[in-house]
């Protein structure tokens, strides 16, 4: 197997592990106090070759884009970010375009490393392995979705959304290029984090999907519920007690050695529910396990490079609250704080690392709950 990409060119600075996750806000706002704007995300592309029926961005979805701003804009916004420590750039699929690739994606990854700030890509990587050859030597994290068992749920979930029907040789052919170049990708030394969701098709099959990850050679497992955004927004909802099970079965059956990064979950230390909270005691004394916060508003602001428009999340019904045309990134983070949204889930307990709940969450569950009143049950 070729080991195509030069070790030599990776960041230094800290490895990535259960102690060291630059991308959760828990780590700014304890070296800060507050939070504190550390990751900016940039949605760099409306393309995609798949048509997953989870989508969170579906239907921003096109054919043909606009063009984006000038790169020298969106890194003169980058480098006045006093505090930034992670990036990440996200689509659509974000290398579908190879002059998108060329002209922003490895110019963005460049710029991070010449500042000492981590990267991540969010990548189907199904497209051929050359294109993702030539990103990794910049890259520090390649996130990649995988809900899947074999070809065939492949299938059915990546062209939900197409308009026309997709052979299964096609989409087979996809899913063993996928799976190859994971592995190629892997052994030559990039970090992968492999995304399952958990929702109605895959609760019963997490175990299964973890160890194919596993053999892969993903270095993190990261599981997050699925939540009713854009594509997904018609699709079955589980119970919290079906994703407690799920969780609970993928714990009892996974290898310890990989990395689980659960985040999204629905389950607080504050809640009056015990199972939730038996759930997260389990999680915290789990070694290799850990329950991230989520960065969408309390580390982290993302960018449409398309219009310039500031957004709490590429997937958030929450209108745009400013524009890097007009203003500082900092400066609209701090207007995002001060938003009556923001302010709703702004808790914090320090005794159990959280930093509150991920808005969708708060939609889904706890609409009625004022979390700013609320404190962990210990
Ligand atoms: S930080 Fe908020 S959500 Fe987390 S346990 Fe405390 S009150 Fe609950």
């Amino acid at each position: 197997m070729q080991n195509a990409i030069s070790l030599s060119q990776k960041q230094a600075g800290p490895s990535f592990s259960p102690s060291y996750d630059p991308w959760d806000p828990i780590s700014s706002i304890r070296q800060f106090g507050r939070h504190r704007l550390t990751s900016v995300e940039m949605t760099i592309s409306n393309l995609c070759n798949m048509r997953c029926e989870h989508c969170a961005v579906g239907d921003t979805l096109v054919m043909t884009e606009p063009d984006k701003l000038p790169l020298a804009k969106m890194l003169s916004r980058l480098d006045e970010v006093e505090h930034l420590q992670t990036i990440s750039i996200t689509g659509g699929e974000p290398s579908f375009s190879d002059k998108t690739v060329k002209e922003y994606l490895i110019p963005l990854l460049k710029y991070a490393r010449s500042r000492g700030v981590r990267s991540q890509i969010n990548s189907n990587v199904t497209l051929d392995y050359s294109r993702y050859e030539a990103i990794a030597p910049y890259l520090d994290v390649m996130h990649i979705s995988f809900n899947y068992t074999e070809a065939a749920d492949f299938h059915q979930v990546g062209f939900a959304k197409s308009g026309h029907p997709v052979a299964f040789e096609t989409a087979a052919r996809m899913y063993e290029r996928m799976i190859d170049n994971t592995k190629r990708l892997s052994a030559g030394g990039l970090y992968i984090s492999a995304e399952s969701m958990i929702n109605y098709r895959t609760h019963l099959k997490m175990a299964e999907i973890h160890r194919l990850i596993v053999e892969m050679g993903c270095q993190r497992h990261e599981v997050h519920p699925m939540y009713p955004s854009a594509f997904a927004a018609d699709l079955p909802v589980i119970s919290k007690r079906e994703m407690r099970g799920s969780i609970a079965h993928l714990l009892d059956h996974r290898d310890p050695s990989v990395w689980i990064l659960f985040g999204t979950l629905p389950f607080f230390h504050c809640s009056e529910d015990q199972e939730d909270r038996k759930l997260l005691a389990r999680l915290a004394g789990e070694p290799n396990v850990t329950v991230r916060n989520d960065p969408d508003g309390r580390n982290r602001l993302n960018v449409n490079l398309f219009t310039g428009e500031v957004f709490v999340t590429d997937f958030s019904d929450i209108p745009a609250f400013g524009n890097i045309d007009a203003d500082r990134l900092d400066h609209l983070f701090d207007r995002w704080l001060a938003h009556p949204v923001a302010r709703g889930v702004d808790c914090h307990c320090p005794a159990v690392n959280c930093c509150g709940p991920n808005l969708l969450v708060k939609d889904m569950y706890y609409r009625d709950i004022d979390f700013t009143v609320r404190q962990a049950i210990l």
